[in-house]
């Protein structure tokens, strides 16, 4: 990739209107070694003020763009992001810790959202609707809004950018995101292969910086921005959401889940322990649709226990690097102390360690992969997200118990359950009150399908045919006088 480098030390300079600038200052670390991996420039108010404008100029030009040659260049973004998928999965890993097999199936989900939206492109179609007046016509647009600014997380360094990004500019709205300070490097080497997809200037910028809420308040405030898309917790979403009523902007959110992963006693228990295995401790448990609480029958429960118990058994932890590791380290200290704080909680009223349960003998931030049974409503991790590898296993009696456990929150992102009779998957799918359940899978994220919560996990979608829907605002026309 031109000038980036993807091992040694990366010093890697901001992206603002078509430059690259900053001097890069402030250490990014690799979370399985505390080591140094990489530095980005410390970026504040001035220098997200200067990227939304630079966004601004170049919305205009941007927009005007045949949908086709937006589609071209967002198609050239795709080509050189599979091209060197290698390449970034390896920065990926170094600065988020995930194994190496799961950055590069990020890469390619990230990259499926580029070309997914490059086609989409040319399918933003308005609407000629029945007129109300015989010398009249009405016709609907679908205009882009103008400047988007996003603010992502560290669990998907990747794919949280670009399922914003890609539909964003494929209807000719223009781009300026602060990515986490964890994993600031993929999102530049991103922004390198942009750049050399001739992408104009100013229409992405990546601005980096460690004052989040400096730069968060530039773009809830700027008069520029018209839409401010956040993933990230709940706790900021809200944050931002109150900050962006002053000037009535647009917010789409992506916030915290609380996953139920319901077992009924008609399941296929093989399929739902492959299931519970891929939910939970993906990315070491660090998604926010990793299954956070996982009910199961009663008549079920004790086999599902143990055939979960033996599978997680064979997770290997280590580095991410390293071949055939499937659970690397957790992001930071603090992700460590939330894990104990659930377990400590959960055992202490009555829950019971039936694997792993304490910090693994790697040390760092690396934690064993963990099994409770016998856990109830009224332990922490029923309310909470735990983001961490441990598995925390509820009994219930009935599938009206398990579907009022199930909803028993605030949050609402996505809900997964295992059953065969076609009468309960209706009754219960239509009953979850979740943006998305994943029904036989655990695995339910594609560019194909729409993305989001209910409740306090959010809203819009992104992904599909939706994903655009943040990015146009809706304008009629009537043509009168004919
Ligand atoms: P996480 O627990 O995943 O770190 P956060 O919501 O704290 O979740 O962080 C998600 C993103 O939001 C990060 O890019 C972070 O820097 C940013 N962020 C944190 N606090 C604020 C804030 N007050 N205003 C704007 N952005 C913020």
């Amino acid at each position: 990739m031109d000038g980036f480098p993807m091992t040694g030390l990366i010093d890697a300079q901001a992206y603002i209107d078509g430059a690259f600038v900053g001097s890069p200052t402030v250490d990014v670390l690799d979370p399985a070694t505390g080591e140094v991996v990489g530095r980005v420039p410390d970026l504040g108010a001035a220098e997200a003020r200067s990227a939304v404008e630079a966004a601004q100029r170049a919305f205009k030009p941007w927009a005007a763009k045949l949908p086709k040659e937006r589609a071209a260049i967002l198609r050239r973004w795709f080509d050189l992001i599979i091209a060197n998928k290698d390449e970034l999965a390896l920065v990926m890993t170094r600065e988020q810790g995930k194994p190496l097999a799961e950055a590069k199936g990020e890469i390619d989900y990230a990259a499926s959202f580029v070309e997914f939206y490059a086609e989409e492109a040319k399918r933003v179609s308005g609407d000629t609707l029945p007129t109300h007046r015989t010398d009249a016509r009405i016709l609907v647009l679908r205009q882009p809004v103008g400047v988007v600014a996003a603010i992502t997380p560290w669990n998907f360094p990747a794919a949280m950018i670009t399922r914003k990004c890609a539909p964003a500019l494929a209807v000719g709205c223009t781009f300026v995101v602060k990515p986490a300070m964890e994993t600031p490097l993929t999102a530049l080497a991103l922004a390198r292969l942009a750049h050399e997809a001739g992408i104009p200037k100013g229409v992405l910028n990546v601005v980096t910086g460690e004052d989040a809420p400096a730069i968060g308040e530039v773009f809830t405030s700027h008069p520029a921005v018209r839409v401010v898309s956040f993933t990230g917790s709940t706790e900021v979403g809200k944050i931002l959401m109150r900050q962006a009523a002053s000037g009535v902007k647009r917010v789409a959110l992506e916030l915290g889940g609380n996953a139920p992963f319901i077992v009924f006693d008609d399941a296929d228990l093989d399929a739902a322990v492959e299931g519970a295995m891929v939910s939970k401790y993906r990315n070491m448990g660090q998604t926010c649709v990793c299954a956070n609480r996982i009910y199961v029958q009663s008549s079920v429960y004790d086999a599902f226990v143990d055939k979960l118990t033996a599978a997680v058994g064979k997770l290997k932890v280590g580095r991410g690097t390293e071949e055939g590791v499937t659970q690397g380290p957790l992001i930071a200290p603090d992700a460590i102390e939330k894990v104990e704080r659930h377990i400590a909680d959960a055992t202490a009223k009555g829950a019971k360690v039936v694997l792993g349960g304490k910090r693994h003998a790697l040390g760092g931030t690396f934690f064993e992969p963990t099994v409770l049974s016998g856990v109830t409503q009224d332990m922490a991790v029923a309310r909470e997200e735990t983001f961490g590898p441990m598995a925390p296993i509820f009994r219930f009696e009935t599938e009206d118990e398990a579907v009022g456990y199930a909803n028993d929150t605030e949050f609402g992102l996505a809900a997964y359950f295992y059953a065969r009779d076609v009468g309960r998957i209706f009754r219960v799918g239509e009953a979850l009150e979740y943006g998305m359940v994943g029904i036989n899978s655990g695995l339910i994220s594609t560019e194909l399908a729409p993305f989001g919560g209910v409740k306090e996990s959010g809203h819009g979608r992104e992904g599909s045919q939706r994903g655009v829907d943040e990015f146009v605002d809706i304008k009629y026309l009537l043509v009168a006088g004919l």
